[in-house]
C-alpha cells in the first residue's frame, strides 16, 4: 500500500516524499481513506503507531483541496489595519482556526506541531501553532494574531483565550482529541466539554485513544457523529519490538550499583531513566552526572523553557541519559533512545506501556529493563497480566540479588497467547534465585487490578 493510493493531495504526497515516509502504518492505511471521507473516526492505537499523521494527512489534504476562499489570508493585524485606513478604531479579531488539535500535555503538542509543520512544507497557506500553558502570554497573542488555521492546544490554557475572546471556533471544521484517554485521566473532562460545546455541529471529530471503554467511550459517543471505529494492535501497541527484562535487588544501593552498571552498557546510545517523583529525578540526574554520564532531569516542575532546552538537548544527542517522570516523558519521540530504565515501576501497567514505548520508535529495535525490589514482584505480575507478555528475569554477574525473587503467580492469558521474547512459556517461566539459578514459578492467580490510572500525578496540567 503507499500514500497515492489512499487518495492524498500532491503537495501532502511531496511532503512525505521528502520525509522519506514511504508505506502508510496500519492505522493511517484505516484513518486516511475515513477521515478523508470526511468520517468521525474513533481510534485505539498508541504513539509510536504514526497516529499523528493519520489525523493530520487527510486534515491537510482538505486544506490543500479546498478553493482559496476570498476572505481568507486577512489575518487580525491585517483586519486592524484595514480598519484604520478606513478611520475606524481597530477591534481586536479573534482568530479562526479550522482545526484543533487538543493535547494532553505541551510535550504533546509541541510534537503534533513539528509534525504538522513537516507534512505540510508544500503548502502555503497553512499555518500550526501551539496554544499551552506555562508559554508567555504575549508570545501566544502574537501566534494568534497571524490566524492560523490549525491550533494544537492543552485545554487549560486554550480555554482562558476562548474565554477572553481571542478564539472563535465558529468556522471549525476538525476537531482531534489525541491521547483522549489521557486527558481524561488528568481531569481535563469539564474543559474538553466546553471546549467541544463551542465547535459547530457540523465539524468532523477524530478521537484517538489508547482505550476505547469506559469514560472516553461515554465521551467519544457524545460529541462523534456515527463514527468509524479502528482498532490497530499490530506490534508497536505490544510493543514486540522492545525486549524486556526485570532485575531484582535488594535495596537502594543495589539499584543504584546496577543502575550505573547498566548505563555503561556500549550498546546503549541514548537512554531515559523513570523515576516516580520529581525529585528523584532531579537527584538521579545530578548523581549520575557526577558519575560522568551526560544526564538531565525532565519533569512536570521545570519551567517550560527548561523542559524545551533539554528535549533539544536530547534530540540534538547532547542528553545520554534522560531522568524523567511519567507525564513529562510522555509522547517524546526521539529515534536515539534505545533503552529505558524503570528506576521505579510506574504505580499503573498502562504507565508502563507508555513508558517502554519511549524506545523502539520507528521500527527500530528498544531494550526495557526493570529494576525491581523483592516486595514489587507483585506489581510486575499486573503488568505481566495488563500486557499478556511474560518479562524474564535477568541476573548479572556480580549483581545478584541477595534474597530470592518473591513467587510470583502466573499471568491470566490462556495458552496459545503471546510467550515472552526470551522464550518463557506461560505458566512455565523461570525465576532467577540468589546465584542466578532458575527455579519454577508457582501459580496462582492475582485479582484486583486496575489497568488504568485514575488521576493525574505530576502537575502538568494544561
Ligand atoms: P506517532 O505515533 O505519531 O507518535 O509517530 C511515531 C513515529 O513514526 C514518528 O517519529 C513519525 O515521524 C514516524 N512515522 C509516522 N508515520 C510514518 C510512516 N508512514 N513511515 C515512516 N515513519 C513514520
Amino acid at each position: 500500500m503507499t500514500f497515492e493510493s489512499l487518495g492524498l493531495h500532491q503537495q501532502v504526497l511531496k511532503a512525505l516524499a521528502d520525509a522519506g515516509y514511504t508505506e502508510p502504518t496500519p492505522v493511517q492505511q484505516q484513518a486516511i481513506p475515513a477521515a478523508i471521507e470526511g468520517r468521525d473516526l474513533l481510534v485505539s492505537s498508541q504513539t509510536g503507531s504514526g497516529k499523528t499523521a493519520a489525523f493530520m494527512l487527510p486534515s491537510l489534504h482538505k486544506f490543500a483541496s479546498a478553493p482559496a476562499e476570498a476572505s481568507e489570508g486577512k489575518t487580525p493585524n491585517q483586519q486592524a489595519q484595514a480598519a484604520r485606513a478606513r478611520g475606524e478604531r481597530p477591534r481586536f479579531a479573534a482568530a479562526q482556526p479550522k482545526m484543533l488539535v487538543l493535547t494532553p500535555t505541551r510535550e504533546l503538542a509541541l510534537q503534533v506541531t513539528t509534525a504538522t509543520e513537516k507534512y505540510s512544507t508544500q503548502m502555503r497557506r497553512v499555518k500550526a501553532v501551539s496554544i499551552l500553558g506555562g508559554m508567555p502570554y504575549p508570545k501566544q497573542m502574537q501566534l494568534l494574531a497571524r490566524n492560523p488555521e490549525i491550533l494544537v492546544a492543552t485545554p487549560g490554557r486554550l480555554i482562558d483565550h476562548m474565554e477572553s475572546g481571542k478564539i472563535d471556533f465558529s468556522k471549525l471544521e476538525i476537531l482531534v482529541l489525541d491521547e483522549a484517554d489521557r486527558m481524561l485521566d488528568m481531569g481535563f473532562i469539564d474543559d474538553i466539554e466546553l471546549i467541544v460545546s463551542r465547535t459547530p455541529e457540523t465539524r468532523q471529530t477524530m478521537l484517538f485513544s489508547a482505550t476505547l471503554d469506559g469514560m472516553v467511550g461515554n465521551m467519544a459517543r457524545r460529541i462523534t457523529r456515527d463514527p468509524q471505529l479502528i482498532q490497530v494492535a499490530g506490534s508497536s501497541t505490544k510493543h514486540e519490538n522492545i525486549q524486556q527484562r526485570v532485575h531484582f535487588v535488594d535495596d537502594l544501593l543495589h539499584k543504584n550499583r546496577l543502575l550505573d552498571h547498566l548505563l555503561r552498557d556500549t550498546a546503549i546510545d541514548q537512554a531515559v531513566v523513570f523515576t516516580a517523583t520529581k525529585r528523584d529525578a532531579d537527584s538521579i540526574a545530578d548523581r549520575l552526572n557526577i558519575a560522568g554520564f551526560a544526564a538531565a532531569a525532565l519533569h512536570g516542575d521545570m519551567h517550560q523553557g527548561a523542559r524545551n532546552r533539554t528535549l533539544n538537548a536530547l534530540r540534538r544527542g547532547q542528553v545520554r541519559v534522560l531522568v524523567a517522570t511519567d507525564v513529562a516523558a510522555r509522547g517524546i519521540d526521539v529515534p536515539g533512545i534505545t533503552h529505558v530504565f524503570n528506576f521505579d515501576l510506574p504505580k499503573f501497567a498502562e504507565d508502563y506501556v507508555h513508558r517502554i514505548g519511549r524506545t523502539g520508535r520507528a521500527g527500530r529495535n528498544g531494550i526495557a529493563v526493570s529494576l525491581v525490589n523483592h516486595a514489587e514482584g507483585v506489581h510486575i505480575k499486573r503488568i505481566e497480566r495488563f500486557t499478556k507478555q511474560s518479562i524474564p528475569v535477568d541476573v548479572i554477574a556480580g549483581f545478584e540479588p541477595k534474597k530470592a525473587a518473591a513467587p510470583r503467580s502466573r499471568p491470566g492469558w490462556k495458552p496459545g497467547d503471546n510467550r515472552g521474547r526470551n522464550g518463557a512459556k506461560p505458566g512455565q517461566r523461570t525465576f532467577a534465585k540468589p546465584g542466578g539459578a532458575p527455579r519454577r514459578e508457582g501459580s496462582g492467580r492475582d485479582a484486583g487490578f486496575r489497568g488504568q490510572r485514575d488521576g493525574r500525578r505530576d502537575g502538568d496540567r494544561g
